[in-house]
């Protein structure tokens, strides 16, 4: 992108601008390449008028959470990558009148945090996202859950900005979250309200304990991967089965391609070393597919999105 073309984008605007932005090694993962403008917003008509722009000038613009399910390519990516970190896109705000509670959260707060503020408070609604990593408005792209509920199960209303800049809101009646998807239109979530029920700090935290430590127990947590790699497809029957299981079935557990690793402890998970590369997980992904498809005759399809340069034009 030329400086003109930046200057045109953003120059006017009250954002914080990195250029070559090694974002790759900002999420979970932490491998991939750089972003050619990684542009952080300090208010929402920024950010709104940033993204009408970006449709006008067919730059493409991506939004970047915690990058706890994405996977950057190893040359990066084009346009306009946003991060929504200014503290004012991740303020939690509570309203505890009636015996409905509500948090309005704003997309950037970070999920764990938000599960742990609402322990604190004593507020029952969000314990099945507990320990998942992410932010709001990633929750709610990838309707982030499992076992014990998703991250959609008590969303009121959804603000969002469309792709041309428009602001618009929808509420319960609009909203449909199904597993790891949502019909929220693509944009870019702004915030969203959830409703809770009152209750005791000590049985929320309990809860949350409890949620935590099965998912420690079945996941590797600790290493680097993009949580799931691929989604739980369906069988002949049309019943959802874990890919992890199919995965393990087929005997890749521990199957390797460079720095990459189908893992020990969850089939479903790929983990990544410091000599890893995205090419490598990719690879991998691929090998997976193919056996996983040999094996059972069933195609895996990727949770984890991955971004790569469009190749469009931005002079
Ligand atoms: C160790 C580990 C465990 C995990 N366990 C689980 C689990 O149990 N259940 C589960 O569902 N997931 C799990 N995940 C995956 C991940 O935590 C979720 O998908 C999470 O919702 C990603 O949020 P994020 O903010 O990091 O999004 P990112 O990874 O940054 O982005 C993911 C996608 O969401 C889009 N996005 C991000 N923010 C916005 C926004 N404001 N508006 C519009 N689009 C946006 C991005 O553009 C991208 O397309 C796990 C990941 C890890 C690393």
């Amino acid at each position: 992108m030329s400086n003109q073309a930046r200057s045109q984008l953003f120059g006017d605007l009250d954002v914080t601008v990195e250029l070559d932005a090694p974002i790759g090694a900002m999420t979970w993962f932490g491998i991939g390449g750089k972003a050619d403008a990684l542009v952080h917003p300090h208010t929402k008509d920024a950010l709104v008028t940033l993204v009408a722009r970006c449709a006008q000038s067919l730059v493409p613009i991506r939004v970047l959470g915690k990058g706890a399910n994405l996977l950057v390519d190893d040359d990066g990516v084009d346009g306009i990558v946003l991060m929504m970190d200014d503290p004012i896109f991740r303020e939690l705000k509570f309203n505890r009148n009636g015996p409905v509670h509500r948090l309005h959260a704003m997309a950037g707060a970070d999920l764990f945090k938000t599960v742990n503020e609402l322990a604190r408070q004593g507020l029952s609604g969000m314990e099945q996202v507990a320990g998942i990593p992410g932010t709001i408005g990633g929750g709610l792209r990838m309707n982030a859950g499992g076992t014990y509920g998703c991250i959609g199960d008590n969303v009121e209303t959804v603000q969002c900005c469309s792709m041309s800049g428009e602001l618009l809101s929808y509420d319960a009646s609009q909203l449909e979250f199904s597993y790891r998807s949502t019909n929220i239109p693509e944009g870019i979530v702004l915030s969203a309200t959830f409703t809770l029920q009152p209750s005791q700090p000590v049985a929320v935290r309990a809860r949350v304990r409890e949620i935590f430590a099965a998912k420690q127990a079945a996941q590797p947590m600790a290493d680097k991967s993009a949580g799931c790699a691929f989604r739980n497809p369906n069988d002949r029957e049309g019943t959802r089965v874990p890919a992890g299981r199919l995965i393990d079935e087929a005997g890749l557990k521990g199957l390797t391609e460079g720095g990459a690793t189908v893992s020990t402890q969850h089939a479903n998970f790929i983990t990544t070393n410091p000599t890893a590369t995205a090419s490598h997980v990719r690879k991998l992904m691929a090998l997976v597919q193919q056996r996983v498809m040999d094996h059972h005759g069933i195609q895996l399809e990727p949770e984890v999105v991955t971004w790569e340069r469009t190749g469009v034009a931005s002079e």
